[in-house]
């Protein structure tokens, strides 16, 4: 077994040495000295201490900045307090300095070992964490509430091509220069937990996910997953090839479906089925469109962008909702300010955003039921709510609403729909730089709430 590694900083040569003498006893321990704090980094170099023995007595008024550095850059070495003469505030300062224990005169030769036994044996404990923690595969790092590195693990280090002199103590700034993950943390001690994609310049993409641990810091943790985000590209690269291979025959099958009762008399049971095939193709068209649509926005295809009423672009959609609002009996009431703030959109797809989300709340929405579209502004944003008083969507439903594909349980039998419109405002949302959420109570209706940001006239 190698030796466990004692240094004790102390200019109390008295102190020093029958300290030494104790230690000495057991022969798994080999001890060093230093003198001053000064020399403290060179002991610690030559000697590489599992323990540091810390007279506190020479340095008593900046004890506890000494110690915080001093866990900031060696969190792996554990620290004993020593204090000859041993005072509430020295106690206090060496918990709060991260120390593991504390000792003071009279030295009983016992006490000392025992003292020193238990802390290498935590420190022990610590450094097994730390080996597990630098050998993970995923990046992993650790800053304080100041942004400065607490740890950072062998994996991290490669990710971001760091060299490997001591990155401990440093800002996090002052190491790393990968521009997504410094914007991706620059709000880290406002947000309780962050998370999002960073891309690297030979073109891996990591997910990172920041969580807070309370006292110590910011956890950093980096997975990989380049794989990922491949087999989603070919996914959605496959999905819209098949779309678009399917469009035509579709456009096909509808022109002749139509074409059928031009040609000759069919009787009324034939009549019935052509108009089940037109209904068919008519919802397979929709969903393929929608499927197309939702690529298009996801390849960032609409950037193309103008500066647009919002108020505007809910009356458009609308208009071709009207005539289904009357048929369904049901009350339109509008909230929206004659004048209502620019935004800075795809016009197409902020209107196609609306008609999906007014035209679910008709659809939800009972027959003679109450739909409510309000406009109303803050300084900086423009808030659009659109409520219904139809079924109302479960608790377990809300958090899914938006993913592709997905129908909540509790719709009334008559909705037909894809399951792709709500997946469709998402995107439309969210590359305009909004957000949109819904508040929904079962048994009492649902609103859907949409944020963007306001634009200056020209
Ligand atoms: P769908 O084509 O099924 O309407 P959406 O993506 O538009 O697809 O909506 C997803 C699901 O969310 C719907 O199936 C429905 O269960 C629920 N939903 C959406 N809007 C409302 C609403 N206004 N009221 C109640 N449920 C709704």
């Amino acid at each position: 077994m190698t030796k466990s590694q004692i240094l004790i900083l102390t200019s109390n040569d008295e102190i020093g040495e029958k300290l030494t003498n104790i230690l000495h006893q057991n022969e798994d321990f080999h001890i060093s000295r230093v003198n001053d704090v000064i020399n403290l980094e060179s002991a610690i170099a030559s000697t590489s201490p599992d323990l540091i023995i810390w007279d506190g007595q020479d340095n008593l008024t900046d004890l506890p900045q000494l110690l915080t550095n001093f866990n900031d850059h060696h969190a792996e070495i554990s620290v004993i307090l020593l204090g000859n003469e041993p005072t509430y505030a020295m106690v206090l300062n060496a918990l709060r300095g991260g120390c593991v224990d504390y000792l003071c005169p009279p030295f009983i030769e016992e006490d000392v070992l025992s003292i020193v036994n238990n802390s290498l044996k935590r420190s022990r404990k610590s450094e097994q964490s730390q080996i597990i923690l630098s050998r993970m595969t995923e990046g992993i790092m650790v800053i304080n509430p100041e942004g400065r590195m607490i740890f950072i693990n062998h994996a991290a280090k490669q990710t971001f091509e760091l060299e490997t002199g001591n990155l401990i103590g440093k800002h996090y700034k002052e190491i790393l220069h990968n521009t997504d993950l410094i914007a991706l943390l620059e709000p880290y001690h406002t947000a309780e937990n962050l998370h999002g994609e960073i891309s690297l310049s030979d073109g891996r993409v990591l997910n990172c996910q920041v969580t807070t641990i309370p006292e110590i810091g910011y956890l950093i943790s980096l997975q990989e997953i380049t794989h990922l985000k491949e087999l989603d590209r070919i996914k959605t690269d496959f999905v819209n090839a098949v779309s678009h291979d399917l469009r035509s025959p579709l456009t096909a099958i509808l022109g002749y479906v139509e074409l059928l009762e031009r040609v000759g008399e069919v009787n009324p049971q034939q009549k019935e089925f052509i108009q089940r095939v037109r209904l068919s193709v008519q919802s397979i068209t929709a969903l393929i469109n929608d499927l197309l649509d939702l690529g298009r926005i996801e390849a960032g295809f609409d950037s193309q962008k103008e500066i647009t009423p919002l108020g505007a672009i809910v009356r458009y959609s609308l208009e071709g909702l009207s005539n289904t609002i009357t048929s369904r009996s049901q009350v339109l009431e509008l909230d929206i300010p004659a004048e209502t703030p620019f935004v800075l959109g795809n016009p197409v797809r902020l209107r196609q955003m609306c008609f999906n989300l007014i035209s679910n709340a008709i659809k939800y929405a009972p027959i003679g039921g109450k739909i409510r579209i309000q406009i109303s502004a803050t300084d900086e944003h423009v808030i659009m709510q659109v409520s219904d008083n139809g079924p109302g969507i479960a608790p377990q439903d809300q958090p899914h609403i938006f993913d592709r594909f997905y129908r909540a349980s509790n719709q009334p039998a008559d909705a037909s729909g894809t399951g792709l419109g709500l997946a469709i405002v998402k995107s439309i949302v969210e590359d305009h730089q909004g957000r949109v959420w819904v508040d929904s109570l079962l048994g009492h209706g649902s609103t859907f709430t949409v944020v963007l940001p306001i634009v200056e006239k020209p």
